[in-house]
């Protein structure tokens, strides 16, 4: 029997997916939860963010925490296919290097998944507008003070807990406290980003023509790869498209602490005026019809050794910043937070120590090698050295050297946690 008549508590830092997957997993297994989250309130149907392909592990999870299960088919869609091609507008060729028509994954739009998740969970669990700040653990280790400011008011706020949970994203500031000298790792480029919206013109030229020149548009992820550079296509629910073109560059002036850049109407028009030279005419097209393209600076991080220090635990991007090749962070933070419940519902509240231990053993191992090999993808795409291997080419690969750019490649790829059976 259990000792304690009180439910435990944890305090959930960060109200994005990692946060909102933790929140919703926890409440499963019996746990009090709160959100702190800085902004102001939760995403609204505005595009913000763009494109998430779901792993199956990640679409049964989710499913299992939705009173209706098909809810995720209504704002999502599949992607049967993941393919590579080589483009050489030069000689006008483009080949296929690699083509996985098994692919089982479901495409969303950012904003909707977090709403699917979202409105699953009782509103007023959340702080929205409020600024984590720091924490204390007490001398017995058996609680955790949170301190939080309200941006609004500017009234700091404490909240006591058993648990404290960093879902504060790649640039964690608890990380921060354990690791101060863990630093994020710039890649040596960035990627504009872009979503296409036709819902109010379908037959468009543009989208007829981007269809034919991508059959299978709707039904997979299409990369293009360029010597030292590449792209990715696909299409999300309700009429957008989402384009990603990676491009190697120095690290620019850093600006604040986000990874994502402003970019002038100059930046915009070379950028268009590349694409025309790169990329088939009809998706360069979709590039120039595409309204506030934006770029983000890409990082990642070298593995961390632990994922938890007394009664601290940090999950997503905060455990683990990736690069994006292999559709990573947000299945990550998915599994994450489904293992944590599932670890802290097995253990009990009275041996929170070996639940955390348990999920770190379960999850480290997957992540670490997770993050390096996305790192090496991202590496091979972009034509950068890599300590084993020549930079890749796309004009002269062979086949066994495109088996690296299927998704299917990724280590643990097929891996269900035995705690999640
Ligand atoms: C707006 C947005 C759009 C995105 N779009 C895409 C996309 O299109 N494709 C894709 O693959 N990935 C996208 N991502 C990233 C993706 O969601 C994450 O990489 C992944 O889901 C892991 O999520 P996370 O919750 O660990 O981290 P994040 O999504 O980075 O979330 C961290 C959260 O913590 C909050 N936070 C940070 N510090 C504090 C603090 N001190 N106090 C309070 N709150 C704090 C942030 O506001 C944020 O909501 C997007 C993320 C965001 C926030």
């Amino acid at each position: 029997m259990r000792e304690r008549m009180r439910k435990p508590k944890a305090i959930i830092v960060g109200g994005s997916i990692a946060g909102i997957s933790c929140a919703k997993a926890l409440i499963l297994a019996g746990w009090d939860v709160v959100v702190i989250e800085k902004t102001r309130g939760p995403p609204t149907g505005n595009p913000t963010g763009a494109g998430i392909a779901l792993h199956p592990l990640s679409q049964k999870i989710v499913k299992s925490w939705l009173h209706q299960p098909d809810l995720l088919h209504n704002i999502t869609l599949p992607l049967t296919i993941d393919q590579n091609r080589a483009v050489d507008r030069e000689k006008n060729i483009c080949r296929v290097l690699a083509r996985d028509e098994n692919f089982n994954y479901l495409q969303a739009h950012w904003t909707d998944l977090h709403s699917l998740i979202y409105n699953t969970l009782p509103p007023e669990i959340f702080f929205w507008g409020h600024l984590y700040l720091t924490f204390c653990i007490s001398h017995d280790k058996s609680t955790v003070n949170v301190k939080a400011k309200n941006l609004k008011t500017d009234e700091v706020i404490d909240i006591a807990g058993d648990l404290l949970v960093a879902a504060d994203g790649s640039r964690s500031s608890v990380r921060q406290t354990f690791l101060p000298d863990s630093k994020l790792r710039y890649t040596g480029y960035c990627a504009w980003r872009g979503v296409f919206d036709f819902s109010e013109n379908e037959n468009s030229e543009t989208i007829q023509g981007v269809r034919k020149a991508y059959p299978t548009l709707g039904n997979g992820v299409h990369m293009d790869l360029a010597s030292g550079t590449y792209t990715v296509l696909d299409e999300l629910m309700y009429k957008r498209l989402n384009w990603i073109w990676f491009i190697s560059q120095p690290e620019p002036q850093p600006k604040g602490d986000s990874a994502t850049m402003k970019v002038s109407s100059d930046m915009i028009k070379k950028m268009h005026q590349e694409a025309e030279k790169i990329w088939v005419p009809e998706f360069a097209r979709v590039i120039k019809e595409t309204k506030e393209p934006f770029l983000n600076l890409i990082y990642d991080c070298d593995p961390l050794t632990q994922l938890y220090w007394d009664n601290v635990v940090l999950i997503g991007d905060a455990a683990h910043p990736i690069t994006p090749h292999c559709a990573r962070s947000t299945n990550m933070a998915i599994a994450d937070a489904a293992v944590l419940g599932k670890c802290l519902e097995r253990w009990g509240p009275e041996n929170l120590h070996s639940a955390l231990e348990e999920h770190q053993s379960v999850r480290l191992p997957v992540t670490t090698k997770q993050v390096l090999h996305s790192r090496r993808v991202g590496q091979i795409k972009l034509g950068l050295p890599t300590p084993d291997r020549e930079p890749f080419d796309p004009n002269t690969a062979s086949p066994e050297d495109c088996e690296i750019l299927k998704q299917r490649s990724l280590p643990f790829f097929d891996d269900v946690p035995s705690i999640l059976e």
